[in-house]
């Protein structure tokens, strides 16, 4: 998976490589879809939610830039794949799921895994967590149609945000970084993932 898909397609920070080498994917699916974990593509979850790509997983993660002291909030746990790779490569990972069930699933496989660098809450996470605020780097794993006011709030300066944001069928994966109390966008390329529903996202 990490040669062809991810290598091959450009990711070179030699510890999101590891990273992905190292985080058992197939555990985070439903065991009648093992044999497809590795596979090029997203895949259900349950509750209408899917685990990203795992090239999508690198390339979000790296544009993170992490180096290993950072405090990281993702927003949407979903299977908890995508916190377990930021676990490995952070201090501490704080991720917010809205569905009950995902997050108790996700919870229960961060744990047998052994992660004690993560803290899982349930709730609407386009409030960011504000009782651990700021972060030095903030990924939103679902879509946008805006960049959501309270995360841009809970980020550090100098910190990095990764979020895709479009409509409900397309997303553009957008970088903003914060420095010297200010905000630089870029926008890096099209996604496509589930919604984001909120009080600063979708309504439904
Ligand atoms: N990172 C996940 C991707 C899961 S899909 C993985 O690797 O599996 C996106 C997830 O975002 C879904 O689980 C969905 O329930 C969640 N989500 C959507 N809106 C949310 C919100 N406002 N707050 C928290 N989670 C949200």
């Amino acid at each position: 998976m990490v040669d062809s898909q991810i290598a091959a397609r450009g990711i070179r920070d030699k510890r999101v490589l590891e990273a992905m080498r190292k985080v058992p994917r197939h555990l985070f699916v439903d065991e009648a879809l093992w044999d497809q974990a590795y596979g090029d593509f997203p895949l259900p979850i349950g509750e209408g939610q899917t685990i990203s790509q795992p090239y999508i997983v690198a390339r979000m993660t790296e544009e993170l830039g992490l180096k290993g002291d950072e405090r990281v909030l993702e927003i949407g746990t979903g299977s908890g794949y995508q916190t377990a790779i930021l676990a490995e490569l952070s201090k501490q990972v704080f991720s917010v799921e809205r569905i009950p069930s995902l997050l108790q699933r996700a919870r229960t496989v961060l744990d047998k895994l052994g992660y004690r660098n993560v803290m899982i809450k349930l709730d609407d996470g386009t409030w960011g967590w504000k009782d651990y605020a700021p972060f030095d780097a903030i990924m939103v794993t679902a879509g946008a149609p805006v960049v959501p006011e309270p995360l841009l709030e809970q980020l550090s300066d100098p910190g990095i945000m990764v979020v895709p944001v479009g409509d409900e069928y397309s997303q553009v994966l957008t970088k903003i970084i914060k420095r010297d109390g200010k905000l630089f966008t870029e926008t890096l390329e099209g996604v496509r993932f589930v919604k984001l529903i909120g009080d600063h996202g979708w309504r439904v």
